[in-house]
Formats: C-alpha cells, sequence, structure tokens
C-alpha cells in the first residue's frame, strides 16, 4: 500500500515495540519487524504452562492483532545502516527504508557462563520453553510407578530451579503444584521435590518485606527446597553442581531450569551505538538514541538513566515506555518539542501456584485466591487491543481457569 505517511519501523513485538506499534497505527505507516510470529504476554507465562490458560490468550497471533494499517513482516532484523536508514531482514532480499525507528528487540537468557547451562538448562521465555518443559515434567512421571518408595519417588522427580528472583518463585511454585497434583491423581507415594537456589541471601531480592515474608510462607508451605548464598557451578544433563559455605554438592535432576538472569540481545551487541557497561542502549529521557535523532529504544535493550533499578527489565517499564515513543514519533513528524516523563512504579503481582497469588495493593500484601482473581483481572486489562482483552476475559470468565493436569503422555 502506498501513503504520504511517514515510515516508522519497529523491530521487535514485544512490550515495547508491539505497543508502540498498535499506537502509532492510525498516525504513521507501520512496519513492525519480530522473529516470531506471535507476541507473548509472559506475566502469564506460568499459567500457560499449568494450563490455566492457554496459548490463543497469552501469544496471539500479530495478524490477529493487527488490522490493515500495520504491516507485519517475520523475519529477525540483521543489521542497521543508522547513516543510510535502512534495516536488513533475514527473510527479504531488499531492505527496508524508514523515517523513523523503534529498536525493542528485548533480552535474552543470560547463562553468566556457567559450566554447561547453555546447553542443559532450559530457559523460560516463550511458549516453547513451557512446552518442553511441560513435556519433561510429564516424561518424568510418566517413569514412575505407583510402587515405587517415597524417597525413590521423590529422587525421580527432582527438579532444579536456578535464581530465586521474582521469575524463580513464580515457576517453582507452579511446578511443585503441578507435581503435587500428579502424584495424586496418579497414586504415587510420597513428594515430588522442586529445589529453588538463589545466590544472594535472600529470595526475591529487591521486593518489599511484607511480600517477602509472604512468599517464605508460601514456598515453606509447599515444600519448595530454597537454597540460599547458593553458587550453580555446573550444570549437567542430569544434574547441577553447587556451592555453599565453600562446599560443593552435587543434585541429581530431571531437568534444570534457568531463571537467574537476562542480556541483551546479540543483534545489540552489534548496532554501532552508545551503551552502558552492561551493553545497555543509552538513550535520553524523550527515548531517542544518543546521535540520532529518528531512532528510539526501549524496553530491556534500553537504558534511560533516570528510571528507579526496580522497575529496570519490567514489562511495566517497556509498556510505559511504548506510550512515550509513540507519542514523541508523532512530535518528531509534527516538528514539535518531545517530551519527557516519569515512569511510575505501577505494583508487585506475583503467581504462587495453581490457586495462589500475592498481590500488593495500596501497601498491603493479599494473598490467596482473592489474589490470584485479582491478578487475572489486572493482566486482562493490560493485554494488547480492546478485541482480544474482551474475547480473552469472556473466555476467562465462562470456560474458567482451572489448571490442566499432567496426564499420562498419549492420554486424551
Ligand atoms: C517468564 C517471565 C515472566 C515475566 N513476568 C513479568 C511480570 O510479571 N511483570 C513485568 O513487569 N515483567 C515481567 N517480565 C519481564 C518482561 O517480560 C520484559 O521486561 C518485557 O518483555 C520487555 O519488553 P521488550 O519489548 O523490551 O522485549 P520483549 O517483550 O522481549 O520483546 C522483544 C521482541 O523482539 C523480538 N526479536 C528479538 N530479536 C529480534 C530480531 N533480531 N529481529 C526481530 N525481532 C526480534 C522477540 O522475538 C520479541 O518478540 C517477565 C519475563 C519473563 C521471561
Amino acid at each position: 500500500m502506498v501513503t504520504n505517511k511517514k515510515k516508522v519501523l519497529i523491530i521487535g513485538g514485544g512490550f515495547g515495540g508491539l505497543f508502540t506499534a498498535l499506537d502509532l497505527a492510525a498516525n504513521a505507516d507501520v512496519t513492525l519487524v519480530s522473529d516470531t510470529d506471535h507476541f507473548c504476554f509472559r506475566p502469564l507465562l506460568y499459567e500457560y504452562l499449568s494450563g490455566e490458560v492457554e496459548a490463543w490468550h497469552i501469544a496471539p497471533d500479530y495478524k490477529e492483532l493487527f488490522n490493515a494499517e500495520i504491516n507485519f513482516v517475520r523475519g529477525a532484523v540483521e543489521a542497521v545502516d543508522f547513516e543510510n536508514q535502512t534495516v536488513k531482514v533475514s527473510t527479504r532480499q531488499d531492505s527496508f527504508d524508514y523515517n523513523a525507528l523503534v529498536l525493542a528487540v528485548g533480552g535474552v537468557t543470560n547463562f553468566w557462563n556457567v559450566a554447561g547451562a547453555e546447553d542443559f538448562a532450559l530457559p523460560f521465555r516463550g511458549i516453547a520453553d513451557a512446552d518442553e518443559l511441560r513435556n519433561q515434567m510429564t516424561r518424568a512421571l510418566d517413569k514412575v510407578s505407583p510402587t515405587l518408595a517415597p524417597q525413590d519417588a521423590r529422587e525421580k522427580l527432582t527438579f532444579a530451579v536456578v535464581g530465586g528472583g521474582a521469575s524463580g518463585v513464580e515457576l517453582a511454585t507452579k511446578m511443585s503444584d503441578l507435581l503435587t497434583d500428579a502424584f495424586r491423581r496418579r497414586g504415587l507415594k510420597g513428594e515430588p521435590h522442586v529445589s529453588l537456589l538463589e545466590m544472594s541471601n535472600q529470595i526475591v531480592p529487591g521486593m518489599g518485606e511484607d511480600i517477602r515474608s509472604y512468599v517464605e510462607k508460601t514456598l515453606l508451605d509447599k515444600h519448595i527446597d530454597v537454597h540460599l548464598q547458593t553458587e550453580v557451578l555446573e550444570v549437567k544433563s542430569h544434574g547441577i553442581i553447587c556451592e555453599h559455605n565453600g562446599k560443593q554438592t552435587e543434585i541429581e535432576t530431571v531437568a534444570t531450569v534457568w531463571t537467574a538472569g537476562v542480556k541483551v540481545n546479540p543483534l545489540v551487541e552489534r548496532l554501532n551505538l552508545a551503551k552502558d557497561k552492561d551493553g545497555l542502549i543509552l538513550v535520553n529521557q524523550t527515548l531517542q538514541v544518543k546521535d540520532f535523532d529518528n531512532v528510539f529504544a526501549l524496553g530491556d535493550i534500553a537504558k534511560v538513566e533516570e528510571v528507579a533499578p526496580i522497575l529496570a527489565g519490567t514489562a511495566q517499564l517497556a509498556n510505559q515506555e511504548s506510550a512515550l515513543a509513540a507519542r514523541n514519533i508523532r512530535a518528531f513528524f509534527d516538528g514539535k518539542d518531545l517530551k519527557t516523563k516519569p515512569f511510575e512504579e505501577l505494583g508487585e503481582a506475583l503467581s504462587l501456584g495453581t490457586h495462589n497469588a500475592a498481590v500488593l495493593v495500596a501497601g498491603n500484601v493479599i494473598g490467596g485466591a482473592l489474589a490470584r482473581d485479582a491478578r487475572f483481572a489486572l493482566y486482562t486489562s493490560r493485554l494488547p487491543t480492546w478485541h482480544h482483552r474482551l474475547k480473552v476475559g469472556a473466555s476467562w470468565f465462562f470456560e474458567g481457569t482451572t489448571p490442566r493436569p499432567l496426564q499420562p503422555l498419549g492420554y486424551s
């Protein structure tokens, strides 16, 4: 379609890129390039693992979200020529040109060069990762017979989650509930064994004391084996070696899941832009990249000096930045002044198993089923597009959000 609107090219369709595209659709000729065909609402990925939500709820195809106003190109961006304002995409011969560019390619799992981690630990960032973990849990359960002694069943169903931040806690509690439910349904003796390993001296570092005590109590209730001040030295195909107080221990596992860090996307490493010591692109408060007024960066790859550390690397920051980026791109095209905006912390909400959550409301921690419902309601309102929100909200309201048990493979 030929238009006389200015061309905005957006690289990455996550919380930063997708929401910028939707915001700008009516004002510019918008093209979004992504290496996947779907968005992923990651805060509900744990619920996808447990079958409380389905893939179409949290990972809708871009083509379903976009009307004719947004062009979608599937492919990985390989290079950007900032001087000539062109972008090379893996799936296309010709480069794309732009009047304004938005860089929003997000992060990738950081295995911190721990031996074996990249080869053997499972990342947990997308639908395919959750599918793989669910398969590994089911396959492991299928190998355990109801006649097995409790200690042997526990050994055969040992999983490790590396990283005791919000993500590790949410994942460990969800896995524990799913596995415990499967023990009961399959008549297995004993209980599963989920270990949570954290290098610092507390879980959910950075969060408030009230929410931490609630989380600690929940982990205890669910018999999750928490190891603090414990460093993972090596990941093997079926185990980990870790160190605590100078003593090394080997734990045999079915699988090890890695939630202990994010680093910038490799594409960003190749871009010749000003960056900080962690490789984040330095942007000013208008989200413009230093030296290129028509290039904006946001989300997990961008560093805005003034942002509170607790907000860094979160969907809520990327989301707020997308509104500012869209507003400033409109102003840039109209020759108006670009704005800045303070980014706010919008609160904390943690999933804590299949029937529990913790939500911080006006400084108070609310837990239990009410918090779980509140979290679902909050996240429904944050899904992209009204149309999608209505479809998903109706599905959750009428069909419910009951977890899908880990049935034996081949069982339908
Ligand atoms: C399991 C999990 C749970 C989380 N829960 C929360 C939460 O509860 N609350 C919260 O605030 N934050 C949460 N986060 C963090 C949040 O998801 C990120 O901060 C947020 O997604 C960052 O948005 P972004 O737009 O920068 O990147 P992303 O959302 O990661 O999007 C980047 C997009 O770029 C695409 N891409 C990458 N490379 C290329 C390329 N070369 N070419 C084209 N496209 C490319 C990717 O496929 C992706 O679609 C969670 C993260 C994880 C992993």
